[in-house]
């Protein structure tokens, strides 16, 4: 009887059988080359570095990051520099007579919303061409209480490498809000703080690198599923987090110095950003990070809080600016939109009220276009004064 050349399931074991020209292939192998065949196509174009001389240096990160991300030299800069050393330790980490070992360099960034933390860590990504994903501090909590794991963390990287668990192993991951799972009070509970310390906790194993199960689909574990097994030691990963207050606790923390050390005594501790600019573990520990966790993150960067002179550059300048992308969808219609200074001007002033950041300028934008797109092909030419 024919069977499958490759399997060799018999004619009466199978749906289909075809034959070639001196054997057999029933449709479960075809399905199997299918997917060996898809799967090999998905990694073209991912190719693991071989030479520190095929990494982009941190200069050339950070040009990268000028297309897309404006102002926020600080943080472009820390996070150029992490993700080259990232990139340094992989490659280190192959050499098997290595004897000093390299740790990783998670990043933390300190920003008020909509100032382009995710936009960073977003660009990045698409810079370094590895799988990134964004996930909620909120959502998580400790184990055994009503929310997500901490391993469903693992299960969205996972998604967007197609489940490809070499490719999830190289990727970035960004931590939003990290900061609302700080410790409620400065003491150590002697409850358990579910929402906060207990996640903290969790995280931990995921970002010192160990072997994580993840269960596939994310959401809760669940004894009868099966798990994937995903090494998370290069794994990098961003944190981000508005940290309201943090302000006050720099303040504290460098007035009790001055005191402390006799040194000249801070009276006017100068504007904002110069406070921020001094941000250390020490600031995060006071907020309610628990030193396990601030230990893993040996970066930590701020994000400037977004002038008015900066939101007309994000109008205006970046590669997918939102001029650039209404300009575009008008464009297909035929029409030519035209958005004078003083139109932006205005964008972005009433932006700055509704106090998003650059977060609502698309949505101002779109507020102002509404009855254009409404009637569009009425008119061939629009200018917004
Ligand atoms: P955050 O994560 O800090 O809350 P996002 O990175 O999500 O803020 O920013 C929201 C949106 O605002 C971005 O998608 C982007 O369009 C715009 N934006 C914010 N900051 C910048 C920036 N520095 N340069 C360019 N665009 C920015």
């Amino acid at each position: 009887m024919n069977e499958c050349s490759f399997c060799g399931r018999k004619k009466n074991e199978v749906q289909m059988l075809i034959s070639g020209q001196s054997g057999f292939i029933c449709e479960n192998c075809i399905e199997q080359a299918h997917g060996m065949l898809k799967d090999s196509t998905k990694n073209a174009g991912y190719s693991p570095i071989e030479n520190v001389s095929e990494i982009k240096k941190p200069k050339e990160i950070k040009k990268f990051l000028d297309q897309y991300v404006i102002g926020q030299d600080q943080a472009k800069k820390q996070l150029s520099i992490a993700v080259y050393n990232h990139y340094k330790r992989l490659l280190h980490a192959r050499d098997e007579n290595r004897e000093v070992e390299i740790e990783k360099s998670n990043i933390i960034m300190i920003g008020e919303t909509g100032t382009g933390k995710t936009l960073l860590a977003k660009t990045i990504a698409k810079e370094l061409n590895v799988p990134f994903c964004i996930v909620d501090a909120t959502i998580l909590t400790e184990a055994g209480y009503v929310g997500e794991d901490v391993e469903s963390i693992l299960s969205r990287l996972l998604m967007v490498a197609d489940y490809n668990v070499e490719k999830a192993e190289k990727g970035i991951v960004f931590i939003d809000e990290i900061d609302k799972i700080a410790r409620k009070s400065d003491n150590p509970s002697i409850t358990r703080d579910v929402s906060g310390e207990g996640v903290q906790q969790g995280l931990l194993k995921l970002l010192e690198g160990s072997i994580v199960n993840v269960p596939p689909q994310g959401g809760r574990k669940h004894p009868d599923q099966k798990y994937i097994q995903v090494n998370t030691q290069n794994i990098l990963f961003i944190a981000g987090g508005a940290f309201d207050g943090i302000k006050q606790i720099i303040e504290k923390r460098l007035n009790k110095h001055a005191i402390g050390f006799r040194t000249e005594k801070h009276d006017n501790i100068g504007e904002d950003e110069d406070v921020l600019k001094q941000i250390n573990a020490m600031d995060l520990r006071s907020f309610g990070l628990i030193p396990e966790l601030l230990g893993r993150f040996p970066v930590i960067t701020y994000l400037d809080q977004l002038t008015k002179e900066a939101m007309i550059r994000i109008m205006k300048e970046p590669k997918n600016s939102i001029i650039n992308q209404f300009v575009e969808l008008f464009r297909m219609d035929g029409i030519k939109l035209v958005f004078t200074d003083a139109a932006v001007e205005k964008i972005v002033d009433e932006t700055v009220e509704k106090g998003l950041g650059a977060r609502g300028l698309r949505g101002t934008t779109e507020k102002v276009l509404e009855n254009y797109m409404f009637s569009i092909g009425e008119e061939k030419e629009i200018t917004l004064t």
